[in-house]
């Protein structure tokens, strides 16, 4: 028998020892997930005793956190929107920039009369999608992965957060498995130059979806495609809300400007304050 205050503190050193960045938050975190419980119970219950078989457990899962696995992973799931999303490995585990996402479509359309239909590209565990439905209860919702892995993942957490009832999950490559036009187009998706790639920490590229990353040599290939291909799915006026990575801001700004398709072309820095949301309107005529 071991009380928590003791186990924290010893597996603390072990992911310390191991080289973790975050090793007492680590430890609370997988401990909080271990004993399907919160910070709160941990922090007032700190001579609570854990029996032999729970030690056991979480000393693997210690383990597994050591030898570099992402928390997430090992406690199946990451709070994302202050929400639990459910995430394995066929899923990017969300990533709180993201947000910064979100808020932008909410900014523009929350207050938007009407059924809105909006796409979220790529959606990996859904975080975005399921978000927007439950933010946005008159949306409906389609979103598209090319990993049928990934769509059971946000399938399950559409499950878990009530809105699989707004949401049409397709397989398939970008827009291609979705018909119609859209008030809205949204994704975070994969951005990170082929040769930046192998500069990534090894916590990510040892365990994450490559195909969830990788995305040719400038990293702006799926931008590209979503902006050419994205003013004729869009409705006239509809909008399209892009994640962006490091040095992409002037790329990306160049490829709605192009063919005078869109307008309102704007960006917005994350919390750490890089250039991470690119947005633009789809201009009245909008369409080649
Ligand atoms: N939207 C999720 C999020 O923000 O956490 C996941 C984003 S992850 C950066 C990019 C996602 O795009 C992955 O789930 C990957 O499987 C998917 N993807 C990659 N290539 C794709 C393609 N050609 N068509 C559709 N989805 C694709
Ligand atoms: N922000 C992610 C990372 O740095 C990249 C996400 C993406 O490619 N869309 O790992």
């Amino acid at each position: 028998m071991t009380d928590i205050r003791t186990l924290l503190h010893r597996s603390t050193r072990e992911l310390a020892a191991g080289g973790s960045p975050s090793p007492r938050l680590d430890a609370e975190v997988l401990l909080m997930n271990f004993l399907e419980t919160d910070r709160l119970q941990l922090c007032m219950r700190p001579e609570r005793e854990l029996t032999e078989e729970e030690c056991t457990g979480y000393s693997r899962w210690i383990e597994r956190r050591r030898r570099g696995e992402p928390v997430a992973y090992i406690a199946g799931g990451k709070e994302f929107w202050s929400l639990f999303f459910e995430v394995n490995r066929n899923v990017l585990i969300p990533r709180p920039e993201t947000e910064c996402l979100i808020e932008e479509v909410l900014k523009c359309c929350g207050r938007e009369a009407g059924h809105l239909q909006i796409i979220d590209i790529g959606t990996g565990s859904g975080a975005i999608g399921v978000v927007l439905a439950k933010e946005l209860p008159s949306a409906r919702v389609v979103v598209t992965d090319i990993s049928r892995g990934a769509l059971t993942v946000a399938r399950r957490n559409a499950d878990r957060h009530g809105v699989a009832g707004q949401i049409k999950f397709l397989e398939g490559h970008l827009f291609a498995s979705a018909v119609g036009e859209f008030d809205v187009i949204v994704s975070n998706p994969p951005y990170i130059p082929d040769d930046v790639y192998p500069l990534l920490p090894e916590g990510i590229r040892a365990f994450e979806p490559r195909e969830a990353l990788i995305a040719g040599p400038d990293g702006i290939t799926f931008h590209r495609k979503i902006i050419g291909e994205g003013a004729g799915r869009l409705k006239p006026g509809g909008r399209i809300f892009l994640e962006i990575g490091e040095g992409q801001k002037g790329i990306v700004a160049a490829l709605f400007q192009a063919k005078g398709l869109y307008d309102n072309i704007r960006f917005r820095a994350d919390y750490g304050g890089m250039d991470r949301v690119a947005m633009a309107r789809k201009t009245e005529k909008g369409t080649e």
